[in-house]
């Protein structure tokens, strides 16, 4: 059958979690999309990963409420700690916050493998190709050629046509290659990611997000789900400033690096309340991870061709954005999309999606280069680098609290806001509580 006669068809780029959700969201616009996924297989890829009030309040408004509540931890507070282990700041988060909907610290993989059944039952298994890497795409009057090799065919030439195109090809995006031809590499922060999951004994609340350290060396670990014999899957990245000069280490997510290159510099990590080296070291695997990102650009949209997620903005994994922003691009996207007629222009509803998501995310990129909320943290290192008696003699509550506020702002969650949006993934179709 050939749907474009029915309705407006996007091509979606990448089978990750932006593409994914792009796909469930425009299906509520009534746009027929296909994801075309460069992997063979999706497999459950990743480590863990937060996902925003704001980002689940479009997941719910996908109806996927109760599978994110049996996947994810509804996390309860997130906590920032000096190396040593001494508290500085402590706040609720999701609906503990206040908020209408939670936050879920979540395995990255099985986040995708739930989206990608959302995809294939609600949509048709046929909506996402596996297999086909996109290569380049050319634009006509009347819609986009999109050109992939079958990877299960010998790397067989494959041409399809759509309305428009969706780049939510990652990093490494070619879509954006194509319209950036002299960016190279992503720009490395200097610091290098080791992430990994250990089987532990829950700790704090048993909810809890915590980070410890300062901008040249931090931990972070949460919960993300049940593990065996009353323990649970604790999701930790270690993080350490290496230098400029050692950005030898490719931007692949799946990397495995032996837990000896770091451990030694978090040894004497061991806190009353979480032992860092022992998590560490009973990780099965640990992946590395140079911190990365693009300098915003200026232009998402080309004609009947757009970004989404990271393709659009990679951003450091700081304030817990990455999927989330690219969730809040799938749900911009299929607004300015949305009733659009098969055989219309689709290039005013790109320009609109483009205008409202561009600025806020670009706003986020810079603010991550700056440590985000997390700024506090390096504030208390450099102003007490060898301990305190009292914290407010080194940084006021106030300081505190503006920090964590206005990061919440900029990023689109913070909580009055967010609760005046009705339940609906459409913003006009306010459903009465809001
Ligand atoms: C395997 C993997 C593991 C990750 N692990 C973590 C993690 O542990 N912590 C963290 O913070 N972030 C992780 N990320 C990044 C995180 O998922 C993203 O920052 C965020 O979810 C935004 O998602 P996205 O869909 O825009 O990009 P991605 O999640 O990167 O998805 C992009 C998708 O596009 C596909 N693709 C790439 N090139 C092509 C092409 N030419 N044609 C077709 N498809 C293509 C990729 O295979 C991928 O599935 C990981 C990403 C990947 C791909």
């Amino acid at each position: 059958m050939d749907t474009r006669t029915e309705r407006p068809v996007a091509i979606v780029a990448g089978g990750g979690i932006g593409g994914l959700v792009a796909a469930l969201c425009l299906e509520e616009a009534g746009i027929h999309a296909v994801v075309y996924e460069a992997a063979r297989e999706i497999r459950a890829l990743g480590v863990g990963i937060n996902l925003l009030p704001h980002a689940v309040r479009a997941l719910s408004a996908l109806g996927l409420a109760d599978r994110l509540a049996t996947t994810g931890v509804a996390t309860t507070d997130l906590r920032y700690f000096t190396k040593r282990g001494e508290p500085i700041w402590s706040e609720p988060r999701g609906v503990d916050a206040g908020y209408r909907w939670p936050q879920y610290s979540i395995h990255r993989g099985e986040l995708q493998m739930l989206l990608l059944e959302a995809v294939r039952t609600r949509l048709g298994h046929g909506r996402v190709v596996t297999g086909h890497r996109l290569t380049g795409f050319t634009q006509g009057p009347d819609g986009v050629e999109v050109h992939f090799t079958d990877r299960n065919n010998g790397d067989t030439p494959v041409t399809v046509h759509g309305d428009l195109l969706v780049g939510a090809d990652g990093i490494h995006s070619v879509v954006r290659a194509h319209y950036y031809p002299d960016e190279t590499e992503p720009v490395f922060s200097g610091r290098m990611l080791w992430r990994g999951i250990t089987e532990a004994a829950p700790f704090l609340s048993g909810r809890t997000m915590i980070m410890a350290g300062h901008a040249n060396q931090k931990f972070v670990a949460y919960p993300i789900g049940a593990g065996t014999g009353g323990r649970v899957r604790i999701n930790w990245i270690a993080e350490r400033q290496v230098g400029r000069g050692d950005d030898r280490v490719a931007r692949d997510w799946n990397r495995v690096v032996d837990v000896e290159t770091f451990l030694p510099h978090f040894a004497g990590w061991h806190f009353p309340w979480l032992d860092v080296p022992g998590l560490i070291e009973a990780a099965r695997t640990a992946y590395e991870f140079p911190m990365s990102d693009r300098d915003p650009v200026d232009r998402w949209s080309f004609r009947r061709v757009t970004l989404l997620g990271d393709a659009a903005h990679p951003m450091y994994p700081v304030g817990s954005n990455g999927a989330s922003q690219a969730i809040l691009d799938a749900v911009a996207l299929a607004t300015a999309l949305r009733g659009m007629a098969p055989g219309a222009d689709p290039v005013p509803a790109l320009a609109r999606y483009e205008s409202a998501r561009l600025g806020p995310t670009a706003k986020i990129v810079l603010s991550n280069r700056e440590q985000g909320p997390e700024a506090v943290m390096q504030v208390v290192e450099s102003r007490a680098p060898n301990g305190f008696v009292r914290l407010e003699d080194v940084i006021s509550h106030a300081e505190l609290e503006q920090t964590a506020s206005r990061y919440k702002r900029l990023a689109g969650f913070d909580p009055d806001a967010l609760n005046r949006q009705g339940a609906s993934l459409f913003p006009e179709a306010v459903d009465g509580r809001a």
